[in-house]
């Protein structure tokens, strides 16, 4: 730790594109399901389905679909597109048990979740479905640094919604958000997400993306190793 004051005895940790490679595992559980089907996985066709995904996930965010719905019906959109017709929800069922086995670590997220932990807390706040989250934790072994993990699923809202961070600080013992420290890659999601809810924010920005003129983080960098200069 660089200074002799701690400004934080808390750090919530985003997952995806943070800590584990989502994008990866997408890419490939998504070729693997192409294959299953008797299709080749082109590149083509896994931007297809990225782009089918996330419009149904944006939906979601518009309350315009639920999820129970959107994760097996992004497959038969998808597969339709590819004009084949298939059971929406065996292909999730086949996709979800591949992305339950992907843990693809970012650069760098174990050795600084292990420095992290010697100094602070470490709390997971992440959106996904619950079991495909803390399996791909487990499976990373990041699980052992954690002292609790928090998915949207299980708290019924979301980053960047105050109520998502309320659910996570009454479950936090002593919980005070301006000694907390939230690390993410989301502007939209973990950046608006702790300014809401009072906590000090890290944009992870690996790939010096421009930032948001009304979204503003205290800090941020382009590799995990950097959160050693201020933590
Ligand atoms: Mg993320």
């Amino acid at each position: 730790m660089g200074n002799a004051e701690r400004k934080y005895d808390i750090i919530l940790l985003d997952v995806d594109g943070t800590l584990l490679d989502f994008g990866l595992a997408e890419k490939l559980g998504m070729a693997a399901v192409l294959r299953a089907y008797g299709l080749e996985p082109t590149g083509e066709r896994l931007a297809l389905y990225h782009d089918i995904n996330e419009g149904l996930w944006s939906a979601f965010e518009r309350g315009e679909v639920t999820k129970d719905r959107l994760v097996w019906e992004r497959f038969q959109i998808f597969f339709g597109r590819l004009g084949k017709e298939v059971d929406g929800h065996e292909v999730e069922e086949l996709y979800r048990g591949h992305l339950d086995r992907s843990a693809y670590l970012i650069p760098g997220a174990m050795d600084i979740c292990r420095y992290l932990k010697e100094r602070y807390e470490l709390y997971v706040v992440t959106n996904g479905t619950s079991s495909t989250q803390y399996k791909r934790l487990a499976a990373s072994g990041l699980d052992g640094f954690m002292k609790d993990i928090f998915v949207s699923e299980d708290a019924g809202s979301q980053k960047p919604q105050k109520e998502y961070f309320d659910y996570c600080f009454s479950r936090i013992p002593g919980a005070r958000p301006e000694r907390m420290l939230l690390v993410g890659d989301s502007l939209h999601s973990d950046i608006m997400g702790g300014n809401a809810a009072g906590t000090a924010t890290c944009w992870y920005n690996p790939q010096g993306k421009a930032g948001s003129p009304d979204i503003k983080a205290d800090y941020e960098i382009r590799n995990l190793e950097e959160l050693k200069d201020f933590l």
